[in-house]
């Protein structure tokens, strides 16, 4: 059989280096085509030398400059957003993972979509920013979205073929599905004194107790805002309404999702809290490969418990899954909000409390009369919101 031709987007962050460990499992069946990244440059030399893509892109220019100097003779080096842009739908590719952090990833992993490949989609902003377009477009183009992200895989491998082979336009109750039961493990600050909150670090933020991930998505965890970026992309993946979907807590992160029948039986996906799982199942699809990871020893598992979600602890959750219903711009306005307060979060301008006012403010204040339901109204206000969201971190918070 000949090889897979992947792109990576986003090689150099941490679900990058997972599927390259799968890819490193199983060289005889996919071959690095292309690779992208931001600004780590050692990162990229390394992964240059050991997987010779044909081209990389770095999407900043400096970087680029950077690389090309230390790996002249290697391989080509492009930089900028329409060399990402058109590394993603180049016609020698078969997969495109699509593991950008954030929005900057909508442009790359839309194009990957409309070009018709087979879509790894790691990236659930660009789905929380798009939604039902983004689906559209992979409908017309015929493009495969396979969720890498480890809940909706686990949905995924638990639902029928029809569903499946029909995401974004399913019919769950016509399969018999009665819901589906997305679980989270709460962050690191499940049992943490809520008055405390306020004055938690960075450092205590991005230590998430099962799962090791980048810094954005870390945050987003200890705020469970991921979880509602999940329960939108769920909605989104699987066309659920209301009453389908259900976020319950599960500390340990061993199930990683599940399907409910309308039987009373009960499918879930249990594994090794490790991203090169659901990456192997997306990228094999519908094989099953070697991830690499350990298989799951029960003996050695202590206990599995469930809890329902707390939302004064999670403020965060709550607003997303008011945006889900309320309408597609305010899942984009949330999307943008989140992202302006994460950063500064990250970069300690505001407190880990404040993250959730941000957002709230931004989505009071938007204003979603007279808008179309197109691409680039959803980029305007996408654009709008993170201009509000940052003046009020610089006067509010
Ligand atoms: P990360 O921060 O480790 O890596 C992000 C990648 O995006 C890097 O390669 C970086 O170079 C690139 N990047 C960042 N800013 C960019 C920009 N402006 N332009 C172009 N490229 C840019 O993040 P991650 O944890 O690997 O997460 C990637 C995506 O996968 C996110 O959308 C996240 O929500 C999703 N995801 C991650 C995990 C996980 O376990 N890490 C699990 C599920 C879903
Ligand atoms: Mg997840």
């Amino acid at each position: 059989m000949t090889p897979r031709q992947l792109v990576i987007l986003g090689a150099t962050g941490s679900i990058g280096r997972s599927t390259l460990k799968v890819v490193a499992q199983n060289p005889q069946l996919f071959q690095i085509h292309a690779l992208t990244g931001h600004r780590n440059v050692a990162r990229m030399s390394d992964l240059i030398t050991r997987f010779k893509p044909h081209y990389v892109v770095m999407s900043d220019e400096m970087a680029a400059n950077e690389l090309r100097e230390q790996c002249a003779h290697q391989c080509e080096v492009y930089a900028g957003a329409q060399a990402l842009v058109d590394a993603s739908c180049d016609s020698q590719a078969d997969m495109v993972m699509a593991a950008i952090v954030g929005g900057a990833g909508l442009s790359p992993t839309l194009a990957a979509v409309r070009a018709g490949k087979t879509v790894l989609l790691a990236n659930k902003e660009a789905l929380v920013m798009t939604g039902l377009l983004l689906m559209q477009e992979a409908q017309k183009s015929g493009a495969q979205i396979l969720p890498v992200d480890s809940e909706h895989n686990a949905m995924f491998q638990c639902l029928p073929e029809v569903v499946q082979q029909q995401l974004g336009f399913c019919d769950l109750a016509a399969s018999g599905v009665s819901k589906l039961l997305l679980t989270g493990s709460g962050g690191p600050f499940r049992d943490y004194p809520l008055e405390s909150l306020r004055d938690v670090t960075v450092a205590q933020a991005i230590a998430h107790p099962n799962w090791s991930m980048g810094a954005k998505i870390s945050v987003d965890s200890a705020t469970m805002m991921n979880k509602g970026l999940e329960y939108i992309e769920a909605k989104r993946l699987f066309h659920t309404n209301r009453d389908q979907l259900e976020v319950i807590i599960h500390p340990q992160s061993v199930i990683h999702s599940m399907v409910q029948y309308r039987d009373g039986s009960v499918l879930a996906q249990l594994g090794e809290p490790d991203m090169a799982t659901p990456i192997a199942c997306a990228m094999a699809y519908p094989q099953r490969i070697s991830s690499g990871v350990e298989p799951l020893d029960f003996l050695a598992l202590k206990e599995l418990t469930f809890a329902a979600p707390d939302y004064q602890r999670y403020p965060c959750l709550a607003l997303a899954i008011d945006a889900c219903y309320q309408s597609q711009f305010a899942t984009t306005a949330l999307n943008a909000a989140n992202e302006i307060a994460v950063e500064a979060f990250l970069n300690q301008q505001i407190r880990f409390t404040d993250i959730a006012r941000v957002v709230e403010f931004c989505l009071t204040a938007m204003n979603e009369q007279h808008r179309s339901l197109d691409l680039e109204e959803l980029l305007a206000l996408d654009e709008q919101i993170r201009q509000d969201a940052h003046q009020f971190v610089r006067d509010r918070c």
